[in-house]
């Protein structure tokens, strides 16, 4: 048995562990040969080897564990980790299954984790999503959109590739919460989040910014596609309250990514055009042209 004494990758934070795609763990399960995988898994496994190649360890050991190991070294800790069930099968006379197996080999073993605690699947997909989202909406909170909206503009300018940011905020939302109180405030607030949500594609980010304001960002989308985005939640939002009581409406602002911008830039800039919305009146976009 090969001790793998690489060193250990940097703890991930909550959106990677809310978001990295994982292997689910049956799958992994059934790749480690604890039962015979069906045609449609077996379809899936080579689908996955051909396109993630030896990543495919990186995203075993990431199921198993959630850290990220480099593929090489993953490749290493899965031989290790088989093994090393083999062995444990021989000396207890009976199979521990695999995630046992890992977690002695890489805590008593080779002491690349510490501290290792126990948690069903379920349950830490549900921890790992409801830490990144916001309670009300269910929108990415703050700080979240914030780390995505960075990530997505660095990437976005490294390969020249488009991005549009929204800010939106909902008009005259203190009359509302003033007239109707804050449990009706709240009920408007989903709803607005419920039809932005709708709008967007897989690929758009759509966050709470702070109490009534939201921000989307869409990778790929020019500002004058950004625009038509904008324009048509506005409308949404604006028929969707027209036979409520409450007639709430939007203003929303439009931004897209030039080079040398960074987050700040960029927010500023979709701010400034959310401003000059709520300056026109509101129930508009501004910016995007
Ligand atoms: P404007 O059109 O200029 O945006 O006016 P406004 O009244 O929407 O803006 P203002 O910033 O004056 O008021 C925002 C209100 O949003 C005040 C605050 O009580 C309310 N608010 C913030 N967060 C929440 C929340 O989570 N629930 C509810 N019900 N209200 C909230
Ligand atoms: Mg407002
Ligand atoms: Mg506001």
């Amino acid at each position: 048995m090969t001790r793998s004494a690489m060193p250990a990758e940097t703890t991930p934070d909550m959106q990677e562990l809310a978001q990295r795609s994982t292997v689910d763990l049956r799958l992994v399960n059934a790749m480690a040969g604890e039962r015979e995988m069906n045609a449609r898994e077996q379809q899936m496994v080579d689908k996955l080897k051909s396109e993630r190649g030896e990543g495919l360890f990186s995203d075993m050991l990431y199921t198993l564990t959630r850290r990220n190991f480099p593929s090489r070294q993953a490749k290493t800790l899965w031989a290790d980790i088989t093994g090393h069930r083999v062995n444990l099968k021989k000396l207890l006379g009976r199979d521990p299954g695999l995630s046992l197996a890992a977690h002695d080999y890489l805590t008593n073993v080779s002491g690349l984790m510490r501290n290792v605690g126990m948690i069903e699947e379920g349950k830490f997909n549900l921890l790992a999503t409801v830490a990144v989202h916001d309670g009300l909406t269910g929108l990415y909170d703050k700080t979240t959109f914030a780390q995505m909206l960075k990530d997505e503009l660095e990437r976005a300018l490294r390969y020249g590739r488009p991005l549009t940011l929204i800010m939106a905020d909902i008009d005259h939302f203190k009359h509302l919460n003033d007239t109707y109180g804050h449990a009706d405030g709240d009920v408007v607030l989903a709803q607005v989040a419920d039809i932005i949500r709708k709008h967007c594609r897989s690929t758009d980010v759509a966050g709470r910014f702070g109490g009534e304001e939201f921000a989307v960002l869409l990778p790929e989308s020019t500002p004058e596609t950004g625009r038509i985005f904008a324009e048509r939640v506005r409308v949404s939002v604006e028929s969707h309250f027209a036979d409520t009581p409450y007639k709430t409406t939007l203003s929303l602002g439009v931004a897209g990514a030039q080079t040398g911008d960074d987050a700040t830039t960029l927010t500023k800039r979709a701010d400034a055009a959310l401003y000059e919305a709520k300056n026109g009146g509101r129930n508009r976009v501004c910016g995007g042209a």
